[in-house]
Order: structure tokens, then C-alpha cells, then sequence
């Protein structure tokens, strides 16, 4: 194998971001892109490029016709240790390297003067919350990273949203070893409360440093409480803030320090690290207008040149318009076109939009101060792009358009994003309904993965109609039924096309939601003249899944079961959708349960595990081992029952999914009860009623239904547990009942039943 094109593979951070998530398991291209926001193309070359090198191992599962490649990492063969926090590669000689991950995306210090009041403060702080505020350009960012180098530095934007924010956290702490997060978000749970916690929790398990640099900008409240729950919380973790107003994070735990300018001394080692020779007088006079603003005496050494005279109101305006004044045609076209972003853009970005050889440009734009760098972004400090946005004359929808196609490209949910964010600039009605029937067609996830991020953009033009189509969808995700209806009914007369199917689909589902079957009824019958008329596989599979649906939930699982073979049929000719298929799969084995015809179930489950297996799909997967155990349990084969609950069980209450953790709960604790082990059923329905009193999910209280029988097995009082149980599932008749029922299969419930009459 050749060393430096190891060590190559190696220092490419996307690389090593791959290698430290496949460091959990093995995973399918395609899961994989979506956990780290890349394109599938492009993973799957860097993922045979590192097979080359004998880094991962790809195997090839056969599912059903299809070959699906499922990496993993291959480490035992060459000294490389995948650490928290930084990768070890030793070779046979003895060499050591030792790579730290994420390192890349501080900011680069190359001069830094002074500050020693400052570092001593913080250094000397137990506080776990450090926040430097101060003006723009006072050297807050500098400080910061100077002083918290092995921190994960994330640089806050307006566009960011509490999902997004979390899963680069969740990210980050994976690298750390703790992966709940990551686990969490990815099995598509959202609650704010539960985000908090995991946060927290990984943090302090990992003792994790974390920088927010530039608060200020965050337009999203929640992230702001985060940080307010994690001051209170934090002890061992560490979170650096860096804003231009004052957070108010509480006082227990936090170090506040604003930051003013430079002491004359190091106001005048900074202008002479900068090549500047000034007389002792002109520095009184500059110093006296700078104050010691750091990057006001940067631009001064560039503006630079003998007896210019300065005033204090409009130094900086005077200082850009000289320094401006001297750059060549082409770092201003560079500049002004870099000045339109309020947000870091990458190298490869930067070079597409501006089209001719960029690199050296930047470069001289990166020394001269004007522009920022972390990592492989780049960015104009926002006092310059203040400057620049009075001098622009670039053509800003020129530009943007050309990056919406830029972004959309790239091909994943995170660029697509992005790329919506500057259509809504662009106020441009036909690029919005592009790229909504581009998130019906190809960007599903994002409803699940960046509900809010997504809800943000989309509330800037709410009243577009395709704004509420997908505000309408983003809703109903969240469960808000009556607020989705009132947007779909509202547009569907003016919508057409695959936008009107989505919404009549939509339709259906929420009246079923809603419990008001006509109404389904009506809309699915439109659906299915527009099926006719379109030709479009994607609306004829909306068009089968709302039938399924609807028809199960008319008592008709005959029927039910025709059409979901359909939907089967449709989503395998369409074949891009692994985790729908297992879903339609997971689908039709319910159908054969409801039908008593459990073997056929249990054939349809196993495939929808094989199949989300293969594709890395934790949540499916698990879900599929929880359906798994309901029909063993229904076949009378305890054992495997409770082994497939053992597994769906643990992953549920992992990722705090407590309805499903107590569905799964319940079938074990009965199965237990069926083999006679007492001790576990009876562990079990313990476990079950803490959830029930956590969460007031009902379920959870047929615990003391099921302590009720196991006392009854051992001879023991029974009736205490029984009334609790029969009380607390006053309210839901309908659960009792099946509670009851399923019970009865392994249990003689008229033994704890009052006798009635
Ligand atoms: P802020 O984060 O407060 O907006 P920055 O940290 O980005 O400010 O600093 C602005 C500019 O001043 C940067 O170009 C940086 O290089 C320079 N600078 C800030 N502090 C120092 C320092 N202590 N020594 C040298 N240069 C500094």
C-alpha cells in the first residue's frame, strides 16, 4: 500500500468524517450521505478510493434482484486507531502521526498580540461558560481561538435552526465516542426537551469543548434556550460564546468578559507585525482614533501611506475606501461578489461563481484582512460587507441564481436547502415551485430530518402557495392536523400538476388523521382521476399508499392488502427508495396480521429487516424487529418474541422513543409471562409504568395490569395492582380492552377480573 496516498485519503476532512461513522457500524452509501449532507456520488468515490487504499472493506448484500454495497471499516490489517477525537496511524517503523479531527474549521491565527488580562482571566475561570462579547472587529473570534484551539468551533449563521445546529453537534460528539445524539435525530425524533438532554449528556460524557462563535446571529430562540439549559448544567463540558450583544445565559456558571480594544503596546506590536513603521506621534494620533480596535489597525496598515490625515466618525469608511481604492479589478469583482453572502462560502463555491482562477485573488484578499477563513470557508468580516453593500454594483440575482444551480448540483438535503434559502431572495415564483416538486420527488427526508430549518425559509414567503403546500406538509409531520388542512384546502384550487397531487394526497391522509372518512373518500377519488391523467409513478404511489390507508381504516384489510401489493409494485419500478419499500413491506405484514394470517406477516417483516439491513436504516430496522416479536408473539413462539423485543425494545428507549420502547415492552413482559420467567415480566411492567408516569403515554399502565397476573401466578394479592391499572385506563376503554385481549393469549384473565353481575 502506498503511505502517502494513505496519509492523502487521511487529510481530507470528509474522509475522516466517513471513517468516524463507520467507526459505529456498517453503512449503505446512500444512509450514509444523508448523516453527513453529501452527495451520494461523491461518497460512494471517496468510499472506493479509501477501499483502494484497504481503509473500508465494501460487500456487496443481494436483496431480492439487487446488489446494495454496504461498507465497513477495515482497520485490523493497518495501524490505524480511530480515537476520540483524532485518528492514530502508526506504521511498521514506529511512526506516529496523529490526525485530529474537525480541526480544520477554527480559524487560523497567524499574528496574534497582547491579551494577556484577558487569557489569565479565562484560564483562571472554573466557569463552564466563557462568553467574550464586544463590537465587530474587536478580536473577539482571535481570542477565542487562540485560546480554545482543540475545540469544535461552529460558526452560527442566520439561516440556522435548532435541527440543523443539534445534528452538527450530534455529529461532532460522535467523533467523541458518544453517538445517542446522532442515533436520535437520525430515527426521526424532534422533541426540543429530549435534544436538550442528549446535548447535555454528550457533552458531559465526553467533556467536550464547543465554540459558538458569533451568536448574535442566531435568529432561532431555541438555540438560545439550549445554551441558556446547558449554562445551568454544564460541569465538566466546556462552551466558549462569542457575540456582539450580551446573552443573557444566567450567572451561576458563566464568565462574562467584554472586550475592548488593544493596550497602546500591543496596538503598536500589531501594526509592526504588519510591516508598518510609524513615528511615535502618528501612533498617538492613530491609537487615539482606533481605540485599539484590532481590525481597524489591520486595515490601517494596508491603507497605509504618509500624511494621511484621519478623523474618528468616518475612519473606516475611509480607511475601506483607501484600501479599496488600491486593489485590482479583480479582488474587487471578488469582493463585492463575496460581499452578497452573509454567510461563510466554501473555496469550491467561491471559484464556481466567480468563474475565473480565484485562488491567488483570495489569497491576497485573505493577507490584506478583508477577508475571513475557517477552515475551507471563507467570508467578508461584517464590517466590510457593510462597506461593500454601499459600493456594490455586482448583478445579485445574476449571481444567486447561479448559485441556486450551483448548490443544486450537489445533489443533498443540506445544499437543497440552502439553495431554497436563495430562491426566496430571489423572489422567484417559478425557481420556488421547482424546487418544491424537487423536495416531493428527491428530497424527502428533509420534512423529517430539517423540519425546522425548512418551516424558517419557508416563512419568509408564506404566502406563495407552494410555501403552503410544504408548510402544510411540515405540519402535519409535526402532528398539527387542523393547521395543515386549513393550508392545503386553501391552495388546492390553485395548485396543479404533481403539486395538486401532493396536496389531495395530503388531504386524504389528514381527514383519515382526523377521523373523517368522507371527506378522505372524496379527496382520494380525485387523486385517482389525477393518477390517470398525469402518468406519474410518484403520484401513483401517493395515489396507493392513501388507498391502502384509508381502506384499512375502513375495516376493508382485503382490500387494504391489494392495493399496498400495488404500492409495492410502484415503489420497487421506481427503485430509489429503499426506506420507503421497507416501509410498504412493514405495511403489508400489519395487513396479514389484521387478516390472523401471521406466517405471511412474518414473511413480509423479515424482508423489510433484510432490506433496511442493507440500507443502514436503523429506525426501520428496529421498528421491523418490534412488528417481528408482535408476530411471534401471535404465532405462540414466545422465545423469538422476546428476543426481537429484547432488540427493538433497547434501540427504542435509546433514542427516547417511549411509545414505541413501551409497545415493544409489552410484548416481551407478556411473552415473559408465557415462559414463566416471572422475575423478568415482572421487571418489565416496572419499567413500563415509569414510562407511563414520565410520559403519560397509556400504554404504560397495563404494567400494573400485568403485575395484576403475575401476582395472581404466584399466588399472591393481586387486586391492588389491578384497580390502579383499571383506573388509570378509565379513560381509554378501547386500549383496556385490547390489553385484555392480548393478555388473554397467554394469561386466564377472568382469574383478576371482578366477577361481573
Ligand atoms: P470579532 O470576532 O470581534 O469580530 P476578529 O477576532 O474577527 O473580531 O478580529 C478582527 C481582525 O482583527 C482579524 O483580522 C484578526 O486577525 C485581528 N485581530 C484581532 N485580535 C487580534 C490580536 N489579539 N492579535 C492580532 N490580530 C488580532
Amino acid at each position: 500500500m502506498n503511505a502517502s496516498s494513505l496519509i492523502k485519503l487521511l487529510s481530507n476532512e470528509t474522509n475522516l468524517e466517513i471513517l468516524s461513522v463507520l467507526r459505529s457500524g456498517s453503512f449503505n452509501p446512500r444512509e450514509l450521505a444523508r448523516i453527513l449532507g453529501r452527495d451520494e456520488t461523491d461518497l460512494s468515490r471517496r468510499l472506493r478510493a479509501m477501499e483502494r487504499a484497504g481503509l473500508v472493506e465494501g460487500r456487496w448484500v443481494r436483496i431480492r434482484e439487487k446488489n446494495v454495497k454496504v461498507y465497513s471499516l477495515k482497520v485490523d490489517g493497518i495501524e490505524i486507531r480511530f480515537e476520540p477525537g483524532e485518528v492514530l496511524i502508526s506504521t511498521s517503523k514506529g511512526d506516529r502521526y496523529e490526525v485530529p479531527l474537525l480541526e480544520s474549521r477554527l480559524p487560523p491565527i497567524d499574528v496574534f498580540v497582547g491579551r494577556e488580562k484577558e487569557i489569565g482571566l479565562i484560564s483562571s475561570s472554573d466557569k463552564s461558560v466563557i462568553v467574550i462579547y464586544g463590537i465587530a472587529g474587536i478580536g473577539k473570534t482571535t481570542l477565542a481561538a487562540k485560546l480554545f484551539s482543540d475545540a469544535f468551533w461552529y460558526q452560527m449563521s442566520e439561516g440556522d435552526s435548532l435541527d440543523y445546529f443539534a445534528w452538527q453537534v450530534g455529529l461532532f460528539l460522535n467523533t467523541l465516542g458518544y453517538n445517542a445524539l446522532l442515533e436520535y435525530l437520525r430515527a426521526g425524533s424532534r422533541e426540543e426537551r429530549d435534544i436538550f438532554e442528549l446535548v447535555l449528556e454528550g457533552i458531559e460524557k465526553s467533556s467536550a469543548k464547543i465554540v459558538i462563535d458569533d451568536l448574535h446571529k442566531c435568529r432561532d430562540e431555541r438555540i438560545l434556550h439550549l445554551l441558556a439549559f446547558l449554562s445551568e448544567r454544564l460541569g465538566k463540558g466546556k462552551l466558549v460564546i462569542t457575540s456582539r450583544e450580551k446573552p443573557n445565559l444566567g450567572i451561576e456558571n458563566v464568565l462574562y468578559l467584554h472586550l475592548a480594544g488593544l493596550s497602546p503596546e500591543d496596538a503598536y506590536s500589531l501594526i509592526k507585525a504588519k510591516g508598518i513603521d510609524v513615528s511615535s506621534k502618528e501612533f498617538a494620533e492613530i491609537y487615539h482614533i482606533t481605540l485599539g480596535h484590532p481590525l481597524a489597525l489591520t486595515l490601517f496598515s494596508e491603507a497605509y501611506g504618509a500624511n494621511k490625515e484621519f478623523t474618528r466618525e468616518s475612519f473606516f469608511d475611509f480607511i475601506l475606501s483607501e484600501v479599496y481604492g488600491k486593489l485590482n479589478e479583480d479582488e474587487r469583482s471578488l469582493l463585492q461578489l463575496m460581499s452578497l453572502f452573509d454567510e461563510p462560502l466554501e473555496y469550491e463555491e467561491i471559484r464556481a461563481l466567480h468563474g475565473k482562477n480565484v485562488f491567488s485573488t483570495l489569497y491576497s484578499l485573505l493577507n490584506k484582512g478583508l477577508i475571513e477563513r475557517r477552515g475551507d470557508y471563507y467570508f467578508l468580516h461584517d464590517l466590510i460587507r457593510g462597506f461593500l453593500s454601499e459600493v456594490r454594483e455586482v448583478d445579485e440575482v445574476k449571481v444567486y441564481s447561479k448559485y441556486v444551480e450551483f448548490l443544486l448540483g450537489r445533489n443533498n438535503a443540506r445544499d437543497f436547502l440552502k439553495a431554497f434559502r436563495y430562491a426566496v431572495k430571489l423572489k422567484d415564483g417559478e425557481t420556488i415551485k421547482r424546487l418544491v416538486e424537487l423536495r416531493l420527488r428527491k428530497f424527502k427526508r428533509v420534512i423529517q430530518d430539517f423540519p425546522d430549518a425548512y418551516l424558517n425559509i419557508l416563512s419568509i414567503i408564506k404566502d406563495n402557495p407552494y410555501a403552503k403546500e410544504e408548510l402544510g406538509n411540515i405540519y402535519f409531520q409535526k402532528g398539527f392536523f387542523e393547521k395543515a388542512l386549513k393550508l392545503w384546502l386553501e391552495v388546492k384550487d390553485e395548485l396543479g400538476g404533481i403539486h395538486k397531487a401532493d396536496v389531495l394526497s395530503s388531504l386524504v391522509d389528514v381527514y383519515i388523521e382526523l377521523n373523517r372518512l368522507d371527506e378522505s373518500e372524496k379527496y382520494l377519488e380525485e387523486l385517482e382521476k389525477m393518477k390517470e391523467s398525469m402518468n406519474d409513478e410518484e403520484v401513483e404511489l401517493w395515489y396507493f399508499v392513501e388507498l391502502t390507508k384509508l381502506n384499512f381504516y375502513l375495516g376493508k384489510p382485503e382490500e387494504a392488502l391489494k392495493s399496498a401489493l400495488n404500492e409495492l409494485k410502484v415503489v420497487r419500478k421506481l427503485g430509489r427508495y429503499p426506506e420507503f419499500e421497507s416501509l410498504v413491506l412493514l405495511h403489508v405484514g400489519d395487513i396479514y396480521v389484521e387478516l390472523e394470517r401471521y406466517r405471511e406477516s412474518l414473511t413480509y417483516y423479515s424482508q423489510a429487516l433484510e432490506l433496511a439491513r442493507a440500507y443502514s436504516l436503523s429506525f426501520m430496522e428496529h421498528l421491523t424487529l418490534f412488528e417481528l416479536s408482535k408476530a411471534y408473539y401471535l404465532l405462540g413462539d414466545y422465545k423469538k418474541a422476546v428476543e426481537h423485543a429484547v432488540r427493538g425494545g433497547d434501540y427504542f428507549l435509546r433514542v427516547r422513543n417511549y411509545r414505541r420502547a413501551v409497545d415493544a415492552l409489552a410484548y416481551r413482559c407478556f411473552s415473559y409471562i408465557a415462559l414463566g420467567e416471572l422475575e423478568r415480566a415482572q421487571n418489565d411492567a416496572r419499567e413500563m409504568i415509569r414510562i407511563a408516569q414520565s410520559t403519560g403515554y397509556p400504554l404504560g399502565w397495563a404494567g400494573y395490569i400485568a403485575l395484576a397476573a403475575i401476582e395472581n401466578l404466584r399466588g399472591g394479592n393481586f387486586k391492588e395492582y389491578l384497580n390502579i391499572g383499571r383506573e388509570k385506563l378509565k379513560e381509554y376503554p378501547r386500549l383496556y380492552g385490547a390489553v385484555l385481549k392480548e393478555l388473554g393469549r397467554v394469561f386466564e384473565v377472568s382469574k383478576i377480573l371482578p366477577q361481573e353481575g
